[in-house]
């Protein structure tokens, strides 16, 4: 059959990892295609994740702000809410983003395809678009579908007021009460986000731990805090069913913290998310996909078939857009003719909670389990002139040596804009920083980013007096 489009390469799905590679590879002079299902490219980063995320959780740590300054003299009282406002504001702003995206698709002459992709062979991809199926014939693709929210199957999906992270987003209304199934950085940051709008919110979690990825340490402060804000926190515990009732979303309960509420106005369902491998005819190619839906690959992104790659969520954790732009700048690369590798020592990790937390490389639990020596320096905010100014002493600094060498191995943050702050200590470790080097730094005074500093002078026995 002849093919409706020709080209060098194809990228499948347009999310961070798929309009990067895109990019890139027409810099580089690669004729390429990228085919988006959806309406808007930018993905579930641009459209349902991170920016329309931090947009509300924006407003969610005025509306903070704004009552603790109460503590201090000046009052506004309670804020008064226009749902549709917000809202909104939330599209407007990923509204100039897909936008922006958009015109720097068509700058480089990136011809965009909308409809659902799926291999047919090694080389060419079959588009299910509005106006019937289009063939095209690739020498190279892109895989970066992608992952999608997690359903767990006890919950009454075709019920609207059962939400996953996306539901969560359109902020239809206010709940009155919200269950959180999930204290992960999803979790949390829309609890963050309707705490803050006013709904009762409890959150249940199985682990023993919110945000189980983060050391236990970095998530106390964070707990403490957001604890006195939400209805309830209940570890050790999760929901073991659910129905739609009239009155709301009843559910049942099994662990060590069961809650007194069962049934809810709304439920965010947020315990993960689970990578689209399986649903784009890989085998019709000859990639090999893993039993969850992962596509494995080198350090150059190709799969086992060397002319096709996969970057993003789908080649697996952890599964954020920084890692997935960094993975397609090498596939794009690769694919015109470059030797590029992906060989990023660490990829940082921020829960943009309030407090936030961040963190970068190894951290104390990992170091204990693979038995490597390490030593910590850890900077309390109490000590801090500017945490202390702002009224945010809760957060800390921690930084993570290698006993022997002294070099920076990972390092860890809560605190107020403690994802600003994780940066320097990434630059850091992909450098080979030694405790001295971070210590005698010269970092700006009164700064939260002084507490990296510190905490390497902690480490160094320089400062000594903290405790
Ligand atoms: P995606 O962004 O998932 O894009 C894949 C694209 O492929 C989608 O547009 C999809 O429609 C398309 N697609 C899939 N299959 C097909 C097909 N067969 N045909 C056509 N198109 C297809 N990460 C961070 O780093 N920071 C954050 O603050 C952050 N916040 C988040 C908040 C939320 C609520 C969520 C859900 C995620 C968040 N993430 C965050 C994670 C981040 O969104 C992902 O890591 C990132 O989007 C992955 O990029 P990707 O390119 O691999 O895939």
């Amino acid at each position: 059959k002849a093919a409706d489009i020709e080209c060098k390469l194809v990228v499948l799905g347009s999310g961070p990892g798929g309009y990067s590679a895109a990019f890139r590879a027409a810099d580089l002079g690669v004729d390429t295609v990228l085919v988006e299902r959806y309406a808007t490219i930018g993905g579930v980063c641009l459209n349902v994740g991170c920016i329309p995320s931090k947009a509300l959780l924006h407003a969610a740590a005025v509306i903070d702000e704004a009552e603790a300054i109460g503590a201090h003299g000046i009052s506004f009282g309670k804020p008064k809410i226009d749902i549709d406002k917000l809202r909104e504001f939330k599209t407007k702003v990923v509204g100039q983003l897909t936008g922006g995206l958009a015109g720097m698709a068509k700058q480089r002459k990136v011809r965009i395809v909308q409809g659902t992709g799926s291999f047919v062979s090694a080389n060419e991809m079959e588009v299910e678009t509005a106006d019937g199926k289009k063939l095209i014939r690739f020498e190279n693709a892109i895989i970066a579908a992608g992952s999608q929210a997690v359903r767990l199957p006890m919950f009454p999906w075709d019920d609207e007021r059962v939400m996953d992270s996306t539901g969560a987003l359109e902020l239809k209304d206010v709940p009155k009460k919200l269950l959180v199934v999930g204290g992960g950085i999803i979790g949390l940051e829309m609890a963050t986000v309707y705490a803050g709008l006013g709904s009762e919110v409890t959150v249940v979690e199985f682990m023993d731990q919110l945000i189980p990825g983060a050391d236990a340490d970095l998530v106390k402060p964070l707990a403490k805090r957001i604890g006195g804000k939400l209805k309830g926190i209940h570890l050790k515990t999760k929901v073991v069913s659910a129905k739609a009732t009239k009155k709301g979303i009843e559910v049942g309960y099994e662990g060590d913290s069961i809650p007194d509420t069962t049934v809810f106005d709304r439920v965010l369902v947020a315990v993960g998310r689970s990578p689209n491998g399986n649903k784009i005819g890989a085998d019709k190619a000859g990639v090999a996909v893993t039993e969850r839906g992962f596509i494995n690959v080198d350090t150059q992104l190709r799969t086992n078939v060397p002319h096709i790659f996969a970057i993003g969520d789908i080649v697996g954790q952890p599964m954020l857009a920084h890692k997935a732009t960094h993975e397609a700048h090498v596939a794009a690369e690769v694919v015109a003719g470059g030797k590029s590798h992906f060989d990023a020592r660490v990829i940082p990790s921020v829960a943009y909670t309030n407090p936030e937390v961040s963190w970068v490389g190894v951290t104390e639990r990992e170091a204990k389990e693979k038995g490597l020596k390490v030593g910590v320096g850890k900077f309390p905010w109490a000590a801090s002139g500017r945490a202390i100014g702002i009224d945010r002493t809760e957060g800390f600094t921690k930084l993570i040596f290698d006993e022997e060498t002294h070099r920076i191995v990972g390092a860890g943050i809560v605190g107020v804009n403690a994802g600003e702050l994780i940066s320097e200590l990434a630059l850091a470790i992909e450098m080979g920083a030694e405790a001295a080097d971070i210590a005698l730094t010269v970092h700006p005074h009164p700064t939260l980013g002084e507490s990296v500093g510190m905490a390497a002078e902690v480490y160094e026995g320089t400062i000594t007096d903290l405790y």
